[in-house]
């Protein structure tokens, strides 16, 4: 059976757990370097990107997940699991540090501030049809290196890209019931271990 981590130090987790287990996969909430033996896959969830980085390195798995994340491991972050894995942030809070793995540079809060959430529906890349969204607080790419395809766009900014095993989209797959998102990471975690 796949196995997929969910970060779960703060945040949107529960969200994407359940919409993993209901896609049939096994979930684990990683919250210590053990966790994260054996994964098939690692989601990092919305949430405050500045706390999750803060818990991350007092509990010690932010270097492994950087490690598992240069080793190949299939990863997924979204909003603030985006920030986590940006090279580089434009605007940090202060001390805040990355795990990296995107070669981007995001800005985080680029719609304004919580009043300025909203719905889209929008296409992404590899995933058929539109997706309905959220976008809360969300982060924008406001550059990337070569090796980085875009895989969605909202409002003429970058709102998703890829980089080889690493997925990160600014809004949240996981809040509208829409699945396709996680069922495409699925697929792409599969055809990883196959
Ligand atoms: N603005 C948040 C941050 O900087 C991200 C918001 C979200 O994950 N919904 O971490």
């Amino acid at each position: 059976m796949t196995t997929i981590g969910v970060l779960a130090l703060q945040g949107g987790v529960r969200e994407h757990a359940t919409m993993l287990q209901g896609l049939g996969a096994a979930v684990r909430l990683v919250k210590k370097v053990e966790d994260l033996d054996g994964l098939d896959g690692l989601v990092l969830p919305g949430g405050e990107s500045s706390v999750i980085d803060r818990l991350a390195r007092s509990f010690g798995v932010a270097e492994p997940i950087r490690e598992a994340i240069a080793a190949g491991l299939p990863v997924l972050g979204t909003c603030a699991g985006l920030i986590l894995l940006a090279e580089r942030l434009e605007n940090p809070a202060p001390g805040q540090q990355t795990f990296g793995g995107l070669d981007v540079t995001v800005r985080r809060n680029a719609f304004g501030s919580q009043r300025d959430s909203f719905d889209a529906s929008i296409p992404v890349a590899g995933v058929e049809g539109e997706i309905d969204v959220s976008f809360i607080r969300a982060p924008i790419v406001v550059s990337h290196g070569p090796g980085v395809e875009v895989i969605a766009r909202v409002r003429d900014a970058i709102v998703g890209v890829r980089q080889g095993n690493v997925i990160g989209l600014s809004f949240h797959p996981e809040v509208t019931g829409d699945d396709r998102v996680h069922r495409q990471f699925l697929a792409e975690v599969a055809r990883h271990d196959g």
